[in-house]
């Protein structure tokens, strides 16, 4: 069984617990490098990228974080986790920071202001049957990506799922829905890949 660590330096992290243990994971926060360095895979949460940005250089992580990313450690990140995982941000905070391993530019609160917080049914590309329930707040979406990136789902003309070989993310909260197909799909990947 794999072990999944949830980077638990702010955010949704209780909920990515809950969803990763429903999808048949050991999952567990990570907050130093010591945990990091004991986990197989790595969930990065939804909340605020700038502040996981600030957190992650306080508690030494960003470079040993960056180091297995670069070794291929399988990840997954929703919405600010999302952002965290991109090479390029749009328009980034001063002092932002992201941990990369995915080549797409992506813009922070992009679908505006009368939509700061929707849902909506969403195709996503390796998940069987319905639609997924896309729960939207304050979300990225992803502006452009490089040719090694696979996009999995679109919102009306913006990219808001992708993969690039062991990374995964999306710019909305399967871990707030209570269905756990998604983290589902990430366990697969962490199995074939570990
Ligand atoms: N807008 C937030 C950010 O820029 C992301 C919001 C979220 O994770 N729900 O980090």
């Amino acid at each position: 069984v794999p072990v999944i660590g949830v980077l638990a330096l702010q955010g949704d992290v209780r909920e990515h617990l809950i969803a990763l243990a429903a999808a048949d994971a050991v999952a567990r926060p990570v907050r130093r490098p010591e945990e990091l360095a004991d986990v197989d895979a790595l969930v990065i949460p939804g909340g605020e990228s700038t502040t996981i940005s600030k957190l992650a250089v306080l508690f030494g992580l960003m470079e040993p974080l960056r180091e297995r990313l670069g070794a291929g450690m399988p990840v997954y990140g929703t919405c600010a986790g999302l952002i965290m995982l991109a090479d390029k941000i749009l328009d980034p905070r001063s002092g932002q920071e992201t941990f990369g391993g995915i080549d797409m530019i992506v813009r922070r609160n992009a679908f505006g202001r009368q939509n700061e917080s929707f849902e909506a049914a969403v195709d996503v590309k390796g998940v069987d049957g319905d639609p997924v329930e896309g729960v939207f707040i304050r979300a990225p979406w992803v502006e452009s990506v490089g040719a090694e990136v696979e996009v999995l789902a679109e919102h009306d003309g913006h990219i808001v799922a992708v993969r690039q070989g062991n990374a995964l993310a999306t710019s909305f909260h399967p871990e707030l829905t209570g269905d756990h197909r998604v983290h589902g799909l990430f366990v697969d990947m962490v199995r074939a890949g570990g």
